[in-house]
């Protein structure tokens, strides 16, 4: 093991002191009584209140180097933070460092070879942006805000595109990982295997990403926006779509949503508020099929309103961005799921209608297709066969209002789970009581993921996550 003492003279003095850390990095130190320490703590979940030692803003690899060393080092807990969004608050944690990547988001594109190589605090704006510009895209979270990282190593579920292309980590080629020894290193098929395979699916447990490179696909524009059915046809409408995303060809994407209706120009005024079932449809195919694909969704029930439209890929990925603002309360309950049947469909329909709010709902993510296509033990991520992932989105703004909204979600979450065909859900959707779910979560790769754990981090430093305990 090495010795902190040895290589950093002048920090034997006992605890953590900003001055002592700040000497080792070149990114920003804040601590509690920097005006800005506040914003610097705050995560994407409102209900998330924790009090860091330092928020350290790292800025290369070097810094993040420092900072791995220097918490191991001192026994000091550590948080990794990419694009802050984990609901659980992942991204931060009470004394102890936060090592904050937001300043670490370069991203660079290779248009002959498609591929785009991110650095590892960089959000899926960042990503879309870049690679827009030459009619490419990787399949990624829908958005705008979500941390690439983060995302990725969870695996990473694409509404539009993961019908198509597969999760975003079987799209990962390799990552630069900083290892809770400090070391970086890098992984890919042929080089660290085993760690490559972890990274995909396994969470934060294994270091600290600082750079992904991902393989890109001809995304340009598509044929996309929602379909909003009256609340009376949601049992018919789900139930025709667990059908028709099972046959529909891979081009097609989207979600199924239960919401409170936005008031938004295209929608007539008497919903506004009032619960829908929405269909956001996309279609990466001709356009000139978009139709011919999209009438059977539209014919599945009571259409009250569209706005369908060719959409630049970015635009589609910022337009839900507004409806669930950055520090408003949230509590997320998930599950993977098998077929729906038509008394399934009722029961989501019964719950899913009584919506409280315009920031709750429940969204039905197909994952079929190219991510099926990809063997159960090929990544840590080992999903391989459900239809959908669901989860149910508790958003709220009053903490007065916090036990009615949890309640919303943990009933209605009773009522599918011992339909769902699965004991676990998205470990990137967990919510921050589901630590007894955690190995059900990764299913049939959690006892190779503590053997990995075991080697690459044996202490455990890596622990703000759905962890994974090092294998004994
Ligand atoms: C509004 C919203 C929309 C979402 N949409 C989708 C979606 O469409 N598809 C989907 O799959 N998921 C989606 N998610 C879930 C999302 O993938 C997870 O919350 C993910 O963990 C977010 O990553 P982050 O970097 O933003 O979060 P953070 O809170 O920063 O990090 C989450 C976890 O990842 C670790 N981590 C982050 N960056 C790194 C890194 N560079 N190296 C090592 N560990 C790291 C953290 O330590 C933490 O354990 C959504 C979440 C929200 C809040």
């Amino acid at each position: 093991m090495r010795s902190r003492q040895r290589e950093h003279p002048g920090l034997e003095e006992g605890p953590m002191r900003p001055d002592t850390i700040q000497e080792l990095v070149r990114g920003d130190v804040i601590t509690p009584e920097a005006p800005d320490y506040d914003a610097a703590r705050a995560v994407f979940n409102g209900m998330i209140d924790r009090r860091p030692s330092a928020v350290v803003r790292a800025v290369d690899a070097a810094d993040v180097m420092a900072v791995v060393s220097f918490a191991a080092d001192e026994g000091l807990p550590l948080a990794v933070r990419g694009g802050g969004h984990s609901v659980p608050g992942y991204g931060v944690c009470d004394d102890g460092l936060v090592l904050d990547l937001s300043a670490i988001r370069n991203v660079r594109v290779d248009p002959q070879e498609r591929t785009v190589r991110v650095g590892g605090g960089a959000v899926l704006a960042d990503q879309d942006h870049a690679t827009h510009a030459y009619g490419l895209a990787t399949p990624a979270g829908f958005f705008s805000t979500t941390g690439v990282a983060g995302l990725t190593l969870g695996g990473g579920i694409s509404a539009y595109l993961g019908r198509e292309h597969g999760m975003t980590c079987d799209n990962l080629l390799s990552a630069d990982v900083v290892t809770a020894r400090g070391e970086r290193v890098t992984a890919r098929a042929d080089q660290h295997p085993d760690l490559f395979w972890a990274l995909r699916g396994g969470g934060g447990n294994f270091g600290v990403v600082t750079a992904l490179e991902f393989r890109l696909h001809p995304v340009s524009t598509l044929v996309a926006g929602p379909m909003l059915f009256a609340p009376e046809g949601t049992a018919d409408v789900i139930s025709f779509y667990d059908r028709y995303m099972q046959e529909a060809p891979r081009p097609l994407g989207g979600f199924l949503a239960i919401d409170r209706a936005p008031p938004l120009p295209f929608i007539p005024e008497d919903r506004h508020g009032e619960p829908v079932c929405i269909v956001v449809a996309s279609w990466n195919g001709d356009p000139s099929h978009a139709d011919r694909i999209l009438n059977p969704i539209r014919s599945s029930g009571p259409l009250v309103a569209e706005h369908v439209e060719e959409i630049p890929y970015p635009a589609l990925q910022t337009a839900f961005d507004d409806l669930l603002p950055s520090g408003t309360r949230q509590y997320w309950k998930s599950d993977w799921v098998d077929e729906i049947s038509p008394e399934d469909a009722v029961v989501y329909a019964d719950h899913g209608t009584k919506v409280p709010n315009a920031l709750s709902t429940t969204h039905l993510y197909p994952v079929n297709g190219a991510v099926h296509d990809v063997a159960e033990d090929a990544t840590a991520f080992a999903v391989r066969d459900a239809r959908f992932s669901a989860v149910i989105v508790g958003g709220w703004e009053d903490p007065a209002d916090d036990e009615e909204h949890v309640a919303w979600v943990r009933d209605y979450y009773e009522a599918i789970h011992a339909r769902s065909g699965h004991a676990g859900g998205y470990t990137n959707f967990a919510a921050a009581d589901d630590e007894a779910r955690v190995r059900d979560n990764f299913g049939p790769a959690y006892t190779r993921l503590a053997e990995i754990k075991a080697r690459w981090d044996p202490d455990n430093l890596f622990r703000r996550n759905q962890n994974v305990k090092p294998a004994e």
